[in-house]
């Protein structure tokens, strides 16, 4: 993919990106912090140069590989639930960083983030677009995320941009106490955005809306 130059962003892309802002309001997004950094963080250089005069409507676009860039109003959303719980977004670990708009958002509104993703070649296109935003708190690691990162466990927020069958057992264990899992769930076409929040050994499980992601896949691949 070629980035395109974040000089091109001038006084038009931010009028159509506070129109954006708008629709995002209207469909019930409340944080202002939220949209605050997504009115500030360009989505297009996120994408292919070919989809760049699509990046501000509100939808998923096709990333290559059979992926696709969320759609803002569930990146929005996903965030706004993450950021309401009871915890400081300390660190944060996402699953699925894809074209790494998801990653750029939270490294805005957390201290740390760790993100996995299971294709390698997505990885040095997530670097240089978070480098070029002067995203400095992001961590990257190319593995599979059912795993979650062990290592910088436990986690203030848990954030997974791709829908397993059943919530990976590993990440509720990643949880800090107090801290959430926004995760989407279920077979394709009936999946389900859950938020999980851990009170000690209990995890309280909160049905969300239904939604659509592409499947959480076991393993890694070039
Ligand atoms: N947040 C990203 C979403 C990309 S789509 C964005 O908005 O651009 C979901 C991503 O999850 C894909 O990049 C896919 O490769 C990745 N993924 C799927 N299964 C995974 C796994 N087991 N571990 C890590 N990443 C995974």
């Amino acid at each position: 993919m070629s980035v395109v130059n974040i000089q091109g962003i001038g006084m038009t892309s931010q009028r159509t990106r506070d129109r954006l802002i708008e629709r995002l309001r209207a469909k019930g997004i409340k944080d202002e912090n939220v949209l605050e950094v997504m009115r500030n963080t360009p989505r297009h250089i996120f994408m292919d140069e070919a989809l760049a005069s699509r990046a501000y409507e509100d939808t998923a676009l096709p990333i290559g590989s059979g992926q696709t860039i969320s759609q803002p109003y569930i990146v929005a959303r996903m965030t706004e639930v993450l950021l309401a719980g009871e915890k400081r977004l300390g660190k944060v670990l996402e699953i699925g960083t894809g074209s790494a708009y998801q990653t750029a958002i939270l490294a805005q509104l957390a201290d740390q983030v760790f993100s996995i993703e299971r294709i390698q070649h997505f990885i040095p296109r997530a670097k240089k677009i978070l480098a070029m935003l002067e995203l400095r708190n992001v961590n990257l690691k190319h593995y599979d995320g059912y795993k979650g990162w062990a290592s910088f466990a436990p986690y203030d927020a848990i954030i997974v941009t791709a829908a397993p069958d059943e919530v990976p057992p590993e990440l509720l264990h990643q949880l800090a106490e107090g801290a959430r899992l926004v995760i989407p769930s279920g077979e394709q076409g009936q999946q389900q955005l859950l938020c999980i929040t851990r009170e000690g050994d209990d995890f309280i499980r909160q049905n969300l809306d239904m939604v659509s992601f592409v499947p959480l896949v076991k393993g890694t691949r070039l």
